[in-house]
């Protein structure tokens, strides 16, 4: 056995970072085993956006959307650097599904959620100013709503989380495969793999943050924990030549879905798709059917723009297995224990970039009957996150 920890945090996406930062904010002694890289999977190819999720009211997750504007409010003073404010405009045809009085009725909700600061505000564009949208067609087009939300680089703010958790003295061990784990009687002893070879480690506490991987890394644990029913919905994005002036655009496809087209990096980013999928996670890839998709609702609303595929990547959501259409599915995070109590095992299904440190605080919240008494030394809400903030990365073991 080469440690003891009071936590070890499997995966390195914005889960693993953020309960890594949580955890080592809060006092303990962390190690974090990440296969691949920091932000190597989902973390790198969701829609970017840190937002309440306007589009969540339809199906009624008014505390999700409360939660992850108070989340986004608090990222925007933590991290202005990496997480923006940035205008969104929804447009309403005669052909559209949501209906002018929907959008305001949902846009008033979203401010009152948003506690009705003043970057909750939304506005009516005048149709002089429809001019000025980057070559959004008019035609039939009845009303334009701007609102706030914010963008961000998903995988800087994963590496930025990552550098904070590290500069409070976590471990990150990169490439740090998790290969088994077994129940002691104070916690777990883990098994994991380095460029070295294999190593071993104990903890008191283990977190299950791996995304998409999360039943297969679950079924590596003994005794075994019964895993949550789920299934594995990728969303594709494209990026195409051409930069946005406007800001973000929320658009309906032909069935009725909401696409995003956003400013990326001097280009345009146009997303997502929902597929269902099966198979390794480390092989998910945009399909055909899914790029034409979003060319297409690129086209209808923006038909005299460059439509140029530069890039393309797709990701995987993790949702509750159910009969609903993928769409309406509850985004809320779940987690499962070891044990109701005093649980020794954390999982994390789903969740959103947006809400990630209130999810890493849920997490510490389960953990607490389990985890020793430490002082802690610092409060996620107030940490800094910004590019510069990196301290020297620790070596891999
Ligand atoms: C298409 C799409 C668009 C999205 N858009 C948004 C958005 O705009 N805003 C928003 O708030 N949320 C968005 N989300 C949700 C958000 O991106 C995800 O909830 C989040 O990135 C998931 O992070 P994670 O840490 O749980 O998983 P991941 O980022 O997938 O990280 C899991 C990590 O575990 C590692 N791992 C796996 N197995 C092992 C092992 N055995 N040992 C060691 N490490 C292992 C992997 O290498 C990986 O790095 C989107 C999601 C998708 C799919």
């Amino acid at each position: 056995m080469t440690g003891q920890y009071d936590l070890v945090v499997i995966g390195a996406g914005i889960h693993g970072a953020g309960a890594a930062q949580a955890a080592a904010a809060a006092g303990y002694s962390v190690l974090v085993l990440e296969q691949t890289g920091v932000a190597s999977a989902t973390s790198c190819r969701s829609s970017k956006l840190i937002h309440g999720g306007l589009r969540y009211l339809e199906s009624g997750q008014l505390n999700l959307v409360r939660e992850s504007l108070r989340e986004r409010d608090i990222l925007l003073r933590i991290a202005p650097q990496l997480v923006r404010l940035v205008p969104f405009h929804i447009p309403v045809y005669r052909h559209s599904v949501r209906r002018p009085w929907q959008v305001r009725a949902g846009l008033s909700l979203y401010a009152v959620l948003g506690n009705l600061r003043r970057q909750a505000w939304f506005t009516t564009l005048p149709r002089a100013q429809w001019g000025d949208l980057d070559g959004l067609v008019t035609e039939n087009l009845q009303a334009v709503f701007r609102y706030q939300d914010a963008q961000t680089d998903d995988a800087a703010l994963t590496q930025a989380v990552m550098h904070s958790a590290q500069s409070l003295d976590a471990e990150l061990v990169v490439p740090g495969e998790f290969l088994g784990a077994q129940r002691t009687v104070n916690g777990y002893a883990v098994r994991y793999r380095t460029s070295q070879g294999e190593a071993e480690c104990h903890c008191t506490a283990l977190v299950n943050a791996t995304g998409p991987w999360i039943n297969t890394v679950l079924a590596r644990i003994t005794p075994r924990v019964p895993p949550a029913t789920i299934e594995l919905v990728q969303g594709t994005h494209i990026v195409l030549d051409g930069a946005l002036r406007s800001g973000v655009y929320y658009t309906e496809a032909e069935d009725g879905r909401a696409v995003f087209v956003m400013p990326w990096r001097s280009m345009t980013l146009v997303g997502t798709t929902e597929t269902r999928f099966s198979g390794d996670p480390a092989q998910v890839r945009p399909q055909t059917a899914e790029v034409d998709y979003l060319l297409r609702t690129f086209r209808r609303y923006f038909p005299e723009r460059d439509a140029h595929v530069r890039d393309q990547f797709a990701g995987l959501r993790v949702l509750p297995l159910a009969e609903s259409a993928v769409f309406h599915r509850p985004r809320e995070t779940l987690f499962t224990t070891d044990a109701p109590q005093q649980p020794h095992l954390v999982s994390i299904y789903g969740g959103k970039l947006t809400g990630y440190r209130a999810t890493a605080e849920k997490v510490l919240a389960l953990l607490a009957p389990t985890l020793p008494a430490r002082t802690r030394r610092g409060d996620t809400r107030t940490l800094p996150l910004g590019p510069k903030s990196n301290p020297s990365q620790k070596k891999s073991r």
